[in-house]
């Protein structure tokens, strides 16, 4: 069973220019922006520009030069602010919530990158 791309989806619509933003940073095939509702200091978005509904669905539809240019674009970001370990800063963590028990809210690719705070456990112990 495949993957059905939901075109209406919030992501699609921040892709088409319909709905603003606060980009971070804009490359060939990704587009990074600031969470609506951030959970730590930093939250930040990664989403490839391809009509990908998940990681899963992504890493195996999307061409090498998109998964490439959304891998540095990931890397990018963590750059741009501040969390990497090995430019002095404090960490971060990457999540891409997939599907009903990944608890994903918007059915297009996207990768939070946290950080500026400690985060605690990667997940709570019992089902919420
Ligand atoms: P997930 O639960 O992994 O699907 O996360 C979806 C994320 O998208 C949540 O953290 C929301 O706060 C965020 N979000 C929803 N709408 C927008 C928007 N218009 N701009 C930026 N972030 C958004």
């Amino acid at each position: 069973m495949g993957y059905t791309y939901d075109t209406n989806n919030i992501f699609a619509k921040i892709l088409r220019g319909e709905i603003p933003n606060k980009t971070v940073l804009e490359t060939e095939h990704s587009l990074a922006f600031h969470d609506i509702a951030p959970q730590a200091p930093v939250h930040v978005l990664v989403i490839p520009k391809g009509p990908y509904v998940c990681l899963d669905h992504f890493a195996q539809e999307a061409s090498d030069a998109e998964i490439i240019d959304y891998t540095r674009a990931i890397g990018k970001v963590c750059e741009m602010t501040g969390v990497q370990p090995s430019q002095g800063g404090q960490g971060f963590r990457a999540i891409a919530n997939t599907g009903e028990a990944g608890v994903q809210e918007v059915p297009h690719l996207h990768t939070h990158i946290l950080g500026g705070r400690i985060l605690g456990r990667m997940v709570s112990r019992a089902a919420e």
